[in-house]
């Protein structure tokens, strides 16, 4: 059997031993009459981190900033603006037109993550009869397609000034917040600190097996719980994914520096090739995602290199690029556009995992570069 390093994403992450030590020690209730404790503790404890009144723990991330655009756009027809790269816009399956009645217009996302300003104030609206109602700015930390870049400080102070003179309220994605809170080292109620809502995911790089939390006001929160109840989320003895969740905040958020440091690694690696089908940019990269393009004027395309590195060639297996069984590694990765493959790091991927990735990149990247020159 070939040997698997799985880099697709921070969501295969495994509960830790400590996790499910937690799961089958906690205390239970029926959480839709606010009676699991275990919940009650991780939704205290990471509201707290947030410096926010309360949070609200959820099945997913996208049902996560549904119930966000629902609560923030309780009138139907009204307009959220987000970056066109966003993870609302693009990937949660028209949810908030579909199931909310909200349309989402978009803005032009800057390649850090961040919008143009100007061109957001142009598009508040509202004023007029013919126009929807602007009722909320959506924005994401860290940008997960912008390849996991932290949202400037600055910026986001810059915005919230503007949306706070236009009393627009702020929903931040921080579905990798905690890796934008180590970049920058600064805390997350800091990070956090104008906007009126904030998603975190639990089971991406912080490794708990379900769910994110949503984090607000009371009376946010308060509104947030019945939306979540009509969408189907209130789960009931919910403590037994909650206790991972609150074993994920403490045991590994203090690692994620950790993956910023391999996915350096790997990017310097890729880099030091010189390979002109393959570019990265470690400089601009912020956190644990590396995204490589394949220049335009290269034959090679995305998919073809995923389905490359996820295959186990003969010459592999007999020396040219050995492991510790001999039988080769599967690398498994995915394709963002027709020209960008993403490789994530995270906690399941210890160094030994990374050296033997960093073998097959190599291996294979150079096999591709040179048949595609040979073309
Ligand atoms: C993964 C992700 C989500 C949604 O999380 P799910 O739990 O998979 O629904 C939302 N926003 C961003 C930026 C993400 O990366």
């Amino acid at each position: 059997m070939a040997y698997i390093v799985d880099m697709r994403s921070d969501t295969v992450t495994k509960p830790t031993k400590a996790m499910k030590q937690a799961m089958v020690n906690s205390a239970l209730g029926d959480d839709v009459y606010h009676e699991d404790p275990t919940v009650n503790a991780l939704e205290n404890k990471i509201a707290t981190l947030l410096g926010k009144q309360a949070a609200l723990f959820v099945p997913s991330g996208t049902m996560s900033n549904l119930i966000a655009i629902m609560v923030h756009c309780n009138k139907r027809g009204s307009e959220v603006i987000a970056g066109e790269l966003s993870h609302i816009f693009r990937y949660e399956v028209g949810g908030a037109a579909h199931l909310a009645g909200v349309m989402l217009s978009n803005l032009p996302n800057e390649p850090d993550g961040t919008f143009d300003l100007k061109a957001l104030e142009r598009r508040f609206r509202g004023s007029d009869i013919h126009e929807p109602v602007t009722s909320l700015v959506a924005i994401e930390n860290t940008h997960n397609v912008c390849g996991g870049k932290v949202l400037p400080l600055k910026w986001v102070d810059s915005l919230s000034e503007l949306c706070q003179k236009h009393n627009i309220p702020i929903h931040m994605d921080g579905a990798r917040l905690f890796n934008a809170c180590e970049y920058l080292k600064e805390s997350p109620a800091r990070l956090v600190r104008d906007c009126a809502s904030v998603s975190v995911c639990l089971s991406k790089g912080l490794a708990a097996p379900v769910g994110s939390a949503l984090v607000g006001s009371y009376h946010f929160i308060e509104q947030a719980r019945r939306v979540r109840k009509m969408l189907g989320g209130g789960m009931r003895q919910a403590g037994v994914l909650a206790a991972a969740a609150v074993v994920a905040l403490d045991e590994v958020v203090p690692r994620l520096a950790l993956d910023h440091k391999r996915a350096q690694v790997l990017a310097k690696v890729i880099e030091g090739l010189f390979l002109p089908s393959f570019k990265v940019d470690p400089a601009s990269q912020h956190t644990n995602l590396v995204l490589v393009r394949i220049p335009g004027e290269s034959s090679l395309t995305a998919d073809r290199v995923v389905e490359r590195l996820a295959q186990v060639s003969l010459s592999e297996t007999q020396g040219d690029c050995k492991t510790p069984n001999d039988e080769g590694v599967i690398l498994k990765v995915i394709q963002f556009d027709a020209k960008t493959i993403r490789f994530t790091l995270h906690v399941d991927i210890t160094d030994e995992d990374l050296w033997l990735a960093i073998m097959k990149v190599t291996y294979v990247f150079k096999e591709m570069d040179a048949a595609a020159k040979s073309k």
